[in-house]
């Protein structure tokens, strides 16, 4: 990963660089990856944790389709009923279309993007590379410290996590007394009351 959750920062950011993006498709693809960890730990022990949504090849398939039907059909009752963000903007902006599909790319992408550099294995070549050749770039710069997959990865790891979480503070207090759930989850203030 960095925890799961810390995928947001970036996620947000992307959004913002063109009004088009869907918030709610790249925040949801930026961490769909992350459900096969835990598949993996128990139904293919014997494999890597990250593998096949951590490749390119299914991030960009498999991990975009799970995205956008995430998005589509789990993301407004869940958001709203948890966060109250209005369920009607919800599900607006969060129906079929090609730019839910291309947020969700997005997101997956960014993903792979986080993860790489912080990891010592990376499958993101799979299946033609071995995961265990690509070791990611901030791992190898910590290489002094120790081993990588040891000392060296978790260096690069709580480091990715707190520029992550530094990342996140800026959009919390940017957004405190705007409309923050509306903002943080639908990636813009409610339609009804902004008429
Ligand atoms: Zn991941």
């Amino acid at each position: 990963m960095p925890i799961t959750p810390l995928h947001y920062p970036l996620a947000f950011g992307l959004s913002k660089t063109n009004k088009r993006l869907l918030l709610p498709g790249v925040v949801v693809g930026s961490v769909i990856p992350d459900i096969e960890v835990p598949l993996m730990w128990i139904f293919f022990s014997d494999l890597p944790d990250h593998l096949f949504l951590h490749s390119l090849v299914g991030a960009v398939t498999v991990g975009t389709l799970l995205a956008v039907i995430v998005t589509w059909l789990l993301y407004p009752p869940i958001i709203s009923t948890i966060f109250r963000v209005d369920k009607d903007d919800l599900k607006e902006a969060c129906r079929l279309s090609t730019m839910l599909v291309f947020s969700c790319l997005i997101g997956v992408l960014s993903h792979l993007l986080l993860d790489y550099p912080m990891h010592w294995f990376n499958p993101i070549w799979w299946p033609w590379v071995n995961p265990y050749d690509v070791v990611g770039p901030l791992v190898l710069l910590f290489t002094p410290f120790g081993p990588i997959n040891g000392t060296a990865y978790w260096i690069a790891n709580y480091l990715t996590s707190a520029i992550m979480i530094i990342s996140w503070f800026p959009i919390l207090i940017y957004y405190r007394n705007r409309n923050f759930w509306s903002n943080h989850w639908l990636g813009r203030p409610p339609s009804k009351q902004s008429q």
